[in-house]
């Protein structure tokens, strides 16, 4: 995907913030474009909790997140956004005639808009780097900090670090195809859903995998990118050598403010500072909704969030349709109107 799309909004973040800001904008008869640096909607909720009850959105009296991130895309359907999913928004300026903002995205991917809503929550989702001197060099060749598919696994040595779900199911199921996996974690007990952690074990009494605990990564061998040994040390310093062509370090996620912290935005304690009466920042034109946004008395709610998208859209309005009056109309009159 490489090209320059032109739009009326772009919303840094599909979380459920930046969701319900396309139904919003779209209400406001402005279309939007959403990038989100994950594979899948739903920020903090698909990234961290999607199997947990939420009990404080209106209406809804229980609702599971994964729930509530499908009810959310149902919800903007009908405005058709463009999703950029699996890239991270990197680049922030005004176009050449200073009629729009250019934002350019980790997958070469420009948009140019004159309103921008950013919805990043606590930033960009990414994986805890192990660290390891040198480990850029072998990521994406050797060193993966997800699997995309299983089959690029099979017949090679893969060792596995970490010791909760993603570590402990990733070793069963690549035992299958691999020619062998080993699992380094610095405790012996692993923090997973209980039955993983039987069949792991029990896959470790049967030699499918060894278990190389308690010990944590020390070092990588190899060259050009191509690993050939992970390096392990116990907890006295005493190092192991694991032939291996494949890392797959499973540390969890972090957030990251990342570039937004680079454009010139004004912050208080890494969130973006905005007029509460319509959420714009202090740039013209782009406004900060969610757990992004800050002002006095700001609650990190979802619940918070939704009201902050429904500001926001109303005042991109005059961004996006200078001179034109803004009939505001209730969604239960006019049911979702049609973009033209
Ligand atoms: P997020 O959900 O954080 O989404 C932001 C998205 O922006 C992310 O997907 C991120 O990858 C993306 N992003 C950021 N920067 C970039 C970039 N530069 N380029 C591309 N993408 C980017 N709240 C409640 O109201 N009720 C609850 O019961 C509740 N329970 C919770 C339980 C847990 C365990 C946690 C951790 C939080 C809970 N919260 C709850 C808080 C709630 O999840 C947040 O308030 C909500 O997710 C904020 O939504 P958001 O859309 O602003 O941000």
């Amino acid at each position: 995907e490489s090209a320059v799309h032109r739009t009326d909004a772009v919303i840094i973040g599909a979380g459920p913030v930046g969701l319900f800001t396309v139904f919003q904008l779209g209400m406001s008869r402005i279309r939007s474009h959403v990038v989100d640096v994950l594979d899948a909607p739903g920020g903090q909720l698909t990234a961290l909790y999607p199997e947990k009850p939420i009990y404080d959105i209106p209406a809804y009296p229980k609702v599971l997140a994964g729930d509530l991130v499908d009810h959310l895309m149902t919800q903007a359907a009908p405005f058709d956004p463009t999703f950029h999913l699996g890239q991270r928004v990197e680049g922030l300026e005004r176009t050449a005639d200073d009629t729009a903002w250019r934002l350019t995205t980790s997958a070469g991917v420009v948009l140019e808009a004159p309103a921008v809503i950013i919805a990043a929550g606590g930033g960009a989702f990414g994986p805890n780097r192990p660290p390891l001197p040198g480990i850029e060099a072998y990521e994406g060749s050797s060193v993966f900090y997800m699997v995309a598919k299983r089959a690029a696994f099979r017949d090679r040595r893969v060792v596995i670090a970490g010791g909760g779900d993603s570590a402990v199911d990733w070793a069963i199921s690549l035992a299958e195809v691999a020619a062998d996996v080993k699992v380094v974690h610095r405790r012996a007990k692993f923090r997973a859903a209980p039955d993983s952690v039987a069949q792991l074990h029990a896959m470790a009494d049967s030699g499918r995998i060894e278990l190389v605990v308690p010990y944590q990564l020390h070092g990588l061998e190899g060259e050009g990118g191509e690993l050939s040994a992970v390096i392990v040390a116990d907890l006295d310093g005493a190092t192991r050598r694991l032939e291996a062509d494949r890392l797959l370090p499973f540390f969890g996620l972090a957030t990251n403010l990342g570039p937004l912290a680079e454009w010139n935005l004004t912050l208080d304690h890494q969130r973006i500072v905005v007029d509460p009466a319509t959420c714009q920042t202090t740039l013209p034109g782009v406004f900060a909704v969610g757990d992004v946004a800050s002002y006095p008395g700001k609650l990190k709610l979802i619940l918070t969030g939704f009201a902050e998208a429904s500001m926001a859209a109303h005042a991109a309005y005059a961004v996006v349709h200078p001179g034109q009056a803004l009939h505001f109309e209730h969604s239960t009159t006019t049911g979702v109107p049609a973009l033209a």
